[in-house]
């Protein structure tokens, strides 16, 4: 070969080149242009702290990550379909993506409940554990799965209060005939502990303590508490919420509107989603703290511990609940299974890390 067809030859090498960069380029120069709109609905009242705002933090980081290819914009409960209308939304589509709490499906999804919390279950940190390096987020995404759904970790309330009572628990038998507002796996652990458990929407909860229709109601933590005024209308704080020790939020995506997304966007989710997740936790815990101390110092309240024997008991109780729970159907008996397995795999640990030091500097 001489050397001009050497150089013609590399020149149109040269050129094949560049053309497949050129349209390599144009390609990806297209999908890099393409804009994703998607809408979100929560289960959080407009504005709720902690919860709402932290999502809105969420659907803002997106949109700078991924430099304004995916906007979400986020719709408070009852803003664009009902706060608990959200799995529905997003499984059918008509919205891309939510942020609720898995527990509100159990009567849609009894498999559901173990991934936000269970009585007696795992804290924030083992849920993390278990999502993020045990089974948990490929059984959750397995549960989900025939409802074309894509879950995610994003947020945790930390341990909550045991909450509100007008009559002292002192034992056992103290549960029969009280009326507590208790919602789910903890209303029917109470209910089989003799009370008379109701489920009243935030607004009425209040009122039913004050004027005795209700003897006792749980809620969240100090700093959502205080915002309730329970403090006005109860005499005992009780700690800890043996009924939800680390209750997990979840972000749900449409599996179909999930599947367009190209993979630096799905990973600028992911990301979001595991920034909230933690960020979320940090502000519960952080806030919880300092609304205690003003309960401590400025309240006339009686901060108490429920008694071991009580706990003792509400844990047979639990166990007894999700047993029955978990032999509804094959999927939440697995997901019971794999839990258990975890939870008993974590504390020998546990109790040599955190507890073993907590034990000793509190
Ligand atoms: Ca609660």
């Amino acid at each position: 070969m001489d050397r001009r067809s050497l150089i013609k030859k590399g020149a149109v090498a040269a050129g094949a080149l560049l053309a497949a960069q050129a349209s390599t380029g144009n390609s990806v120069a297209h999908a890099a242009d393409k804009k994703y709109r998607w809408r979100m609905v929560t289960s959080w009242p407009p504005s709720f702290p902690i919860l709402q705002t932290g999502v809105e933090r969420f659907a803002k980081r997106v949109g700078e990550l991924t430099g304004g290819r995916l906007t979400i914009q986020v719709y408070a409960g009852g803003e664009l379909v009902p706060a608990l209308g959200v799995f529905d939304a997003v499984s059918s589509g008509s919205v891309q993506c939510g942020h609720s709490a898995a527990y509100y499906w159990a009567g849609k999804c009894n498999a559901a409940q173990w991934f936000t919390s269970i009585p007696f279950g795992l804290d924030a940190q083992g849920m993390n554990d278990w999502f993020y390096f045990g089974n948990g987020l490929k059984l959750w995404e397995e549960v989900y799965s025939k409802f074309n759904l894509i879950p995610r970790p994003a947020g945790n309330t930390g341990v909550q209060m045991g909450g509100w009572f007008n009559k002292k628990i002192e034992k056992m038998s103290d549960f029969k005939g009280l009326k507590m507002r208790i919602p789910g796996l903890g209303g029917k652990v109470i209910g089989k502990a003799g009370a008379a458990v109701t489920l009243l929407p935030a607004g009425e909860i209040y009122t039913s303590l004050e004027r005795g229709v209700i003897d006792a109601t749980e809620w969240i933590g100090p700093f959502h508490d205080i915002r309730m005024g329970f403090y006005k209308v109860a005499k005992y704080y009780y700690a800890p919420g043996w009924h939800e020790p680390g209750s997990t939020l979840e972000l749900i995506m449409n599996k179909k509107a999930y599947e367009e997304l190209p993979q630096d966007i799905k990973a600028a989710i992911d990301i979001a989603a595991a920034e909230l997740n933690v960020q979320m936790l940090s502000e519960f815990e952080t806030k919880n703290a300092q609304a205690l101390n003003e309960l401590l110092k400025d309240k006339k309240i009686k901060i108490l511990r429920f008694p071991e024997e009580v706990l003792k008991g509400l844990r047979k109780l639990s166990e007894e609940t999700i047993s029955e729970i978990a032999s509804k159907d094959p999927l939440s008996k697995k997901v019971n299974h794999d839990f258990q397995r975890f939870k008993k795999e974590l504390n020998p640990w546990n109790r040599l890390s955190e507890k073993a030091y907590y034990d000793f500097i509190l």
